[in-house]
C-alpha cells in the first residue's frame, strides 16, 4: 500500500500589496492566509508564490498599504444595530419629508404595528421650525401606533399609540412628566419626561430574531469602515441570547467580545446573584464570539460625570456615584474569584478616584490579577497620582478620542476649556507606562480613521482643536487601536500584528496611512477588509475572482 504525499501548504488568498505594515516593526509585501488564520508572511511581492495553487486567489494590491484589523476597545454594537431597525426620521428636512418618511415604513408593516422612529432629529431642522401635530401623524398612519422620539426627553405620538397606551383626555401628569393637550382637551401627542417612558413601555422592543438580523447589519457597517473586532461595552441577557443568535446563524461580520451589564439598580444582594448565577465566566465562547466580562456604571457622562471640581456652568454640581464603593468592592471581588474580568465606566476624575479605590480593594482580597482583569472604560479626566495609581495597580485603560472628538463643544460648557484641553491625555498616560486599548463609544460606525486622526491631531467635529500637546503618533495610535485592544481582549497572541499563526484580520488602504499627511486620514476609508481570512467588505471585487 503505498501512501499519498503529504498534501503541501496551499495558500486560500496571496495578498502582494505595496506595503504590509504588520505593526510589529516588520514591513512585508506578501502574506499568505489560510483558513481563518495568517501562515506565512514575505518582505518581497514573489516570495510566497511556491504556497500558491491553482485554487489559490492571488490578489494584486500593489497600490495598497495593510494593516491588521481594527479592534475596538468600547463601541456599543448592539445599539447602534438596534438602531438601523427605527425609522430614520432625522434625514427629514420639512414636516413633508418626515411623514413621508414615516409613510413608507408604514405602509410596509401590518396594520397595529408600532412605528418607532430614530431619536436624533429635532425640529430646527425641520424648514417649519416646529414639531409634527398629532393630526399629521394621523393622516399618515391612521392604523399604526407612531411613536416619535425626540432625544431623552421628548416625543410625539399620534392618536394609535395614545389610545395603545390608554392616554386620553383626562389622564393625569406622571411624575417628572407632562401630557401635552389641544385646546379641546384631547392630548396634542406630545409627551414630556415621564411620559414619554409611559407611553413607550407600550412599544415592543425588537424580536431576538430582528435583534439577530440586525446584528448582522450594524456589523456589516462596521466591517465597511476596516473594523476586525468590536468589544461590545454593554449587554442584557437577553441580548446575549441574540447575539448567540446572530453567531449561530453566521451573521456577525465583526468579532464581538461583550460586557454584560451590573446595573446600579441592583442592591448588593441582586448584584452579587447575578454574578454568581450568571454560569459563564471570561473569555467562555470561540473567536468570533467570546465573554469579554462584567460592565459597571460609576458616573455620569459630559453631564452628571462625578468631577473632584464643580461644574464650569453650575458650581453647585460636582456630578453623581451610582455605586457605594464598599458593595461594589464587595461584588467585583465575587466576580474576579469566579474568573470575570470588570470593565467600569469612570468619565470624571472623582469616579476614576473612586474606582481606583474600588479596584485596589478588589486586589487586597484577590492577591495580584492579570493585567486587564479590571479595566477603567474612559477616564476622560484624570490626574498625575491616578494614573501612576492605575499603572501600579495594574488596571488597564480603555481611550475613546471620538468622545472629545464628538462632544468637545458641550465639555467646553460644562467642564471648562481647562479641563477640556485636558480630557484623555494619551500622551501622559503612555508616559506613564499605562495599558491602554482605543475604540470609539459612538454607538454608530464611525471611520476609525478620523479617530486615529483625532489621536494623533487632537481634533474635534466642532470644536477645533483640544489640548494638541497630548497628541501621540500615528503608529501608536494605531498600536493602541489594534494590538492594546487584543490584549485588553486577552488574545495579544492570537490578533494585533501580521504574523504567522495570528487569526488573518486585515484592512487595506488606498494610501499608507504611517506616511500620509494626517490630514489625509480623516477620511480615509479601506479599499477592502478581511476577518478570519474572508471577505467583510470588498466593494471593488479585489478578494473575488
Ligand atoms: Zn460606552
Amino acid at each position: 500500500m503505498t501512501r499519498e504525499p503529504a498534501e503541501p501548504l496551499r495558500l486560500d488568498y496571496l495578498i502582494k500589496a505595496g506595503t504590509i505594515h504588520a505593526m510589529t516593526g516588520q514591513i512585508y509585501r506578501s502574506v499568505g492566509l489560510r483558513g481563518p488564520e495568517i501562515v506565512a508572511v514575505s518582505p518581497e511581492p514573489d516570495g510566497l508564490d511556491d504556497l500558491a495553487g491553482r485554487a489559490t486567489m492571488v490578489v494584486d494590491a500593489g497600490d495598497l498599504t495593510v494593516l491588521p484589523a481594527f479592534s475596538d476597545a468600547h463601541e456599543h454594537l448592539k445599539e447602534a444595530s438596534s438602531n438601523t431597525l427605527l425609522v430614520p426620521v432625522d434625514r427629514a428636512r420639512s414636516i413633508a419629508e418626515f411623514t413621508s418618511i414615516l409613510g413608507e415604513a408604514v405602509r410596509e408593516a401590518p396594520p397595529g404595528q408600532w412605528i418607532l422612529t430614530s431619536m436624533g432629529w429635532h425640529e430646527s431642522n425641520l424648514a417649519e421650525n416646529r414639531l409634527p401635530t398629532v393630526a399629521e401623524l394621523d393622516a399618515t398612519a391612521p392604523d399604526h401606533p407612531v411613536f416619535a422620539r425626540r432625544g431623552g426627553h421628548l416625543a410625539v405620538a399620534n392618536s394609535a399609540a395614545l389610545r395603545a397606551a390608554g392616554v386620553g383626555a383626562d389622564t393625569p401628569d406622571p411624575p417628572g412628566g407632562k401630557i401635552g393637550h389641544l385646546p379641546d382637551g384631547q392630548p396634542s401627542g406630545l409627551l414630556e419626561g415621564g411620559a414619554v417612558y409611559q407611553v413607550m413601555a407600550f412599544a415592543p422592543g425588537p424580536s431576538r430574531g430582528e435583534l439577530a438580523d440586525a446584528l448582522g447589519t450594524g456589523s456589516a457597517a462596521y466591517a465597511a469602515l476596516g473594523v476586525g473586532t468590536i468589544r461590545e461595552a454593554m449587554i442584557n441577557l437577553d441580548e446575549l441570547l441574540a447575539y448567540q443568535d446572530a453567531w449561530r446563524r453566521g451573521l456577525l461580520n465583526v468579532r464581538v467580545r461583550p460586557l454584560i451589564r451590573v446595573g446600579n439598580e441592583l442592591s448588593t444582594a441582586e448584584a452579587l446573584a447575578l454574578v454568581d448565577g450568571l454560569g459563564t465566566a471570561s473569555g467562555f465562547g470561540d473567536d468570533w464570539l467570546r465573554i469579554w466580562g462584567l460592565k459597571f456604571v460609576m458616573d455620569g457622562g459630559v453631564e452628571g460625570g462625578a468631577l473632584e471640581q464643580p461644574y464650569a456652568n453650575d458650581p453647585a454640581d460636582s456630578g453623581h456615584l451610582n455605586w457605594d464603593p464598599a458593595a461594589m468592592t464587595q461584588v467585583c471581588t465575587e466576580a474576579v474569584r469566579r474568573g470575570l474580568k470588570v470593565g467600569t465606566h469612570a468619565a470624571g476624575d472623582r469616579a476614576v478616584r473612586t474606582l481606583l479605590d474600588v479596584y485596589e480593594g478588589v486586589v487586597a482580597e484577590t492577591g495580584k490579577l492579570p493585567p486587564w482583569t479590571l479595566v477603567i472604560e474612559h477616564a476622560l479626566l484624570s490626574d498625575p497620582a491616578q494614573r501612576e495609581r492605575a499603572v501600579r495597580g495594574g488596571f488597564g485603560i480603555t481611550v475613546q478620542h471620538a468622545l472629545l472628538w464628538n462632544m468637545a463643544s458641550e465639555m467646553l460648557v460644562t467642564w471648562g476649556p481647562e479641563r477640556t484641553r485636558r480630557v484623555n491625555p494619551l500622551d501622559e498616560w503612555l508616559a506613564a507606562e499605562a495599558s491602554l486599548a482605543a475604540g470609539t463609544d459612538l454607538a454608530r460606525p464611525f471611520n476609525p480613521m478620523t479617530n486615529v486622526w483625532g489621536m494623533v491631531t487632537r481634533g474635534t467635529k466642532s470644536a477645533d482643536v483640544q489640548g494638541p500637546e497630548h497628541a501621540i503618533d500615528v503608529s501608536t495610535a494605531l498600536r493602541l487601536y489594534t494590538l492594546g485592544s487584543a490584549a485588553c481582549n486577552g488574545e495579544a497572541d492570537r490578533l494585533g500584528t501580521v504574523t504567522p499563526g495570528k487569526l488573518a484580520d486585515l484592512v487595506a488602504y488606498p494610501l499608507d496611512p504611517l506616511t500620509a499627511s494626517p490630514d489625509d486620514l480623516a477620511e480615509l476609508v479601506p479599499a477592502f477588509t478581511i476577518v478570519g481570512g474572508k471577505p467583510t467588505h470588498d466593494p471593488d471585487k479585489r478578494l473575488a475572482r
